[in-house]
């Protein structure tokens, strides 16, 4: 569900042509509907409304601000994985209290700012970490409120990218050793068991393993609350699927009906930490057609923006849906619309560079403009510089308007930090010359 349309003979981001925002804002550019991430998370809330949950958006989905601030306004915490996600989240005053810390690696420094910005919650993902933490709480004479990420050891069905919790993944703890972890935190003065926690993966579409990973979970809880009194929160981490090629992904509702008993049982409260679902549907990518060539009896379309842009179908051979923002509707979600096959492919020096592969695309004339759909997470997120190419700007559009949320990097951007005249310094302590030939 989303607010991109088809209507007399153009795609709209809610009331905005993306032809003529196109020709305003330049490709590539992201486009963003404000109006279908508030959508998202009022159906996600009613969904689970009789449960209350502390919904924690997962800002390395898409950390843009502007996206940040309409979460944030529509009642979101936000879930974090590094000292530079939690800068955005204060930058924007962001309340500790709906901020969840995460992240298998954690250092001294982004602990430290965690305790300063008294966040809810660190999410613990190894006994070191849990060591770390606690000296660090205690020499700032603080309590550190701590939840174990457990690895439930359950297959989530998704691509082996974007599974987290299984055995033989890096994630979490397995449920021996977080019960350990979990009894040290309780006893310990500086720390304060609040949560225990499983992310499973992305784009989980069934919603079973849900069931059963939490289910792993709170029979572990029910095992530790005669020792652990602040125990409040199960955390059922992120992962729900979006629709890419077609309406895979169930409902709200299901994901919701499938650990509801179990929540409720536990008589701990519910925390979630979504991040795909509410901006994935979100965003389009608006690229250019530079050319059209033909070569080994196949049909390429040549356009302005590759995978430094947008690495997902690279990385995970994703499927994004592709369409002219000019010109015939696109198919219903789940068909194939009409013309010839083309491969989408970006102007980036690799042969994995591509949008989309073998789609049947009308005929597009150089200067078209194309929409690469369900790029709202997970898009900008992974842009790189690679080939020099300046990252695209970012747009973000709430009904009639459109604002440039970030603009287009330039070429001095990409040779900002560099100092090619650096004066060379010496160490103390050096090789011996003879050693090191
Ligand atoms: C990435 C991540 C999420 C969000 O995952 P989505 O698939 O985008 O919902 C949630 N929690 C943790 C710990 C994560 O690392």
């Amino acid at each position: 569900m989303d607010r991109f349309r088809h209507h007399r003979d153009r795609l709209w981001c809610e009331e905005v042509p993306l032809d003529v925002l196109a020709r305003r804002v330049g490709t590539p550019a992201y486009v963003y509907s404000a109006g279908t991430i508030r959508d998202h998370v009022r159906r996600l809330r009613a969904a689970f409304a009789d449960l209350d949950p502390l919904v924690c958006y997962a800002v390395k989905a898409n950390g843009n601000l502007a996206v940040l601030r309409v979460l944030l306004e529509e009642g979101c915490g936000l879930d974090i994985v590094s000292g530079g996600e939690l800068a955005r989240a204060r930058r924007l005053g962001a309340p500790g209290a709906r901020i969840v810390f995460s992240g298998v690696g954690k250092t001294r420094a982004e602990m430290e700012a965690g305790l300063a910005a008294g966040v809810r919650l660190f999410n613990v993902e190894s006994e070191p970490e849990l060591d770390l933490l606690e000296q660090v709480a205690t020499a700032r004479g603080q309590v550190a409120p701590v939840g174990i990420r457990l690895n439930p050891d359950v297959d989530p069905r998704t691509h082996r990218h974007i599974t987290t919790g299984r055995r033989e993944n890096k994630f979490g703890v397995d449920l021996a050793a977080g019960e350990r972890l979990a009894r040290r935190a309780a006893r310990s003065p500086a720390l304060r068991l609040q949560a225990l926690q499983c992310h499973i993966g992305s784009q989980v579409t069934s919603v079973e393993p849900y069931a059963e990973a939490l289910g792993r979970v709170a029979a572990l809880a029910a095992r530790l609350r005669p020792e652990a009194p602040d125990l409040e929160w199960l955390d059922m981490g992120g992962g729900f699927g979006v629709w890419y090629r077609d309406q895979a992904a169930p409902g709200f509702e299901a994901y919701a009906a499938a650990v509801r008993p179990i929540v409720k049982a536990s008589g701990l409260r519910l925390l979630m930490e979504p991040g795909r679902v509410l901006v994935g549907n979100a965003g389009v990518l608006l690229a250019r057609v530079l050319y059209e060539k033909r070569g080994g009896g196949k049909r390429f379309v040549i356009v302005d923006a590759g995978m430094n842009d947008l690495l997902r179908p690279s990385l995970y051979d994703a499927y994004h849906r592709v369409w002219p923002a000019t010109g015939p509707p696109p198919p219903p979600l789940g068909e194939e619309g009409a013309g010839e096959r083309a491969d989408v492919v970006g102007p980036v020096c690799e042969s994995g560079d591509f949008l989309a592969r073998d789609r049947a695309l009308p005929p597009v004339a150089p200067g078209a403009v194309l929409a690469v759909f369900g790029v709202g997470a997970y898009g900008f997120a992974m842009a790189s510089t690679y080939n020099d190419r300046p990252r695209p700007c970012e747009v973000l559009v709430d009904g009639a308007r459109y604002a440039v949320v970030r603009e287009r990097e330039t070429h001095a951007d990409l040779m900002r930090l560099e100092r090619p005249d650096a004066p060379f310094q010496a160490v103390e302590d050096r090789a011996d010359p003879e050693g090191v030939a």
